[in-house]
């Protein structure tokens, strides 16, 4: 059957198997461009159906060409056949007694990665996965204790943060006064994963999260998390510009060794050294340590006199975690007691230091805990409790 020719589609639609539909989530501006000019739109007009395109699904949640009314219907025929807009999947949704969220999400190949949205008053926070595992093995982790399966793509990033909308039934109404809280109005890149071992991703998917025509979260809404890869710092600052969080949790190299293993690859001279840069490279104020209290480990007044002293110079904000327990983990979490006068100190010293309350606990959605249900128990406990010891 002939379809009619008009003047927007070049390329007659054809029936095209769903593997070879392009995902439009996750493409960056000039990748859907090059897409878009693929399919058969004409190269002078791809900038404009990007910007069309990308209202409706990033601005107004759209997920059907069908109603994306200011495109010719021939063009909405062609951008079918050729496209899809696919988010990844909820598998479960839990609600904490508090009213943190977390949701199971499945994504190609089944695998399963946790997406954690934790409402505050007047903002709410997402906490976003980046892989599914992680190569590192931070003992205190209980993602750590899971291999890391694959890296998640650019559009099963920012899928979460459009998952997470759709459950809050957070996308802006047509005609609707403009509402100013938003339900989801920052991002933390602390969920499963070593954001900065998943660069490009990561990258594009907080540019399409950043992007004032469509999801509009500032720059200043989004902290990135790391675990200390320094040699990725700078690129963060430079190609992302978002907050930097860094997990710190020891004072010194012998502690944070076993901690954060990655330190005997960049010790924590070479990493402050990177940290120094970070808010002039990045024009941001102040770089988030946060420091995990386990009880004997890294929770002396000596540490928090160190940690001061080691952090001089760089504008920092000092998150105190107390540390969140998962079955089989082998360390404590310190008392209230002493994770108050550790904070003491470090707030005599002239630094912010907030401690983390705990959110979601009842329902395995704090900070660390987090693992796929697919893989869990892959490392028994006698092997975690090895690599501790
Ligand atoms: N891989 C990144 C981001 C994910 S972890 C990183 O390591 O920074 C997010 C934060 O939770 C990190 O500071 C991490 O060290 C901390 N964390 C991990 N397990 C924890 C636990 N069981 N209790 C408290 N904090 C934990
Ligand atoms: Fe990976 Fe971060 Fe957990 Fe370390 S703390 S194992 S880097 S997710």
């Amino acid at each position: 059957m002939n379809a009619p020719i008009t003047q927007d589609v070049l390329t007659l639609p054809r029936k095209l198997p769903d593997s070879a539909r392009v995902n439009i989530i996750g493409l960056t501006r000039d990748q859907l461009r090059e897409a878009l000019v693929a399919a058969g739109t004409p190269e002078k007009q791809g900038k404009m159906r990007v910007g069309q395109v990308w209202q409706w699904i990033y601005h107004w949640g759209v997920r059907d060409f069908a109603q994306m009314s200011n495109l010719a219907k021939d063009y909405r025929a062609l951008l079918a056949e050729r496209f899809e807009i696919v988010l990844p999947e909820i598998v479960t949704r839990q609600i904490s007694a508090d009213g943190t969220r977390k949701y199971l999400v499945r994504i190609a190949g089944g695998h399963e990665v946790e997406t954690v949205y934790i409402p505050e008053e007047g903002r709410g926070t997402l906490c976003v996965s980046s892989q599914v595992g992680c190569t590192l093995t931070c003992s205190f982790c209980h993602t750590g204790t899971q291999k890391l399966v694959r890296n998640l793509t650019a559009g099963e990033i920012v899928g979460q943060l459009m998952l997470a909308r759709d459950d809050l039934g957070e996308w802006p109404v047509p005609g609707a006064p403009k509402d100013e809280t938003r339900l989801v109005s920052n991002i933390v890149l602390m969920g499963m994963g070593e954001p900065l071992y998943n660069f490009d991703a990561v990258r594009d998917a907080m540019k399409v999260c950043m992007d004032g025509e469509g999801l509009s979260l500032s720059r200043r809404r989004i902290t990135l998390s790391t675990s200390g890869v320094v040699p990725e710092i700078a690129r963060t600052a430079e190609e992302i510009g978002c907050q930097l969080a860094v997990s710190f949790h020891a004072t010194t190299d012998e502690v944070r060794n076993v901690l954060v293993p990655i330190n005997k690859r960049w010790n924590i001279a070479t990493l402050l050294d990177a940290l120094r840069d970070y808010p002039r490279l990045s024009n941001s104020e102040r770089i988030t340590f946060e420091y995990v209290m386990l009880a004997g480990v890294n929770d002396s007044d000596a540490d928090a006199h160190r940690l001061v002293e080691l952090i001089r110079g760089i504008p920092a904000k000092i998150n105190l975690i107390p540390f969140n327990e998962w079955p089989g983990a082998p360390y404590k979490r310190s008392s209230n007691n002493r994770i108050h006068a550790f904070a003491d100190i470090i707030y005599k010293a002239g630094y912010a230091s907030p401690i983390r309350t705990p959110r979601g606990e009842d329902i395995m959605a704090a900070c660390g805990q987090l693992k796929s249900a697919t893989e869990r128990g892959r490392k028994s406990r006698a092997e975690i409790a090895a690599e501790v010891g």
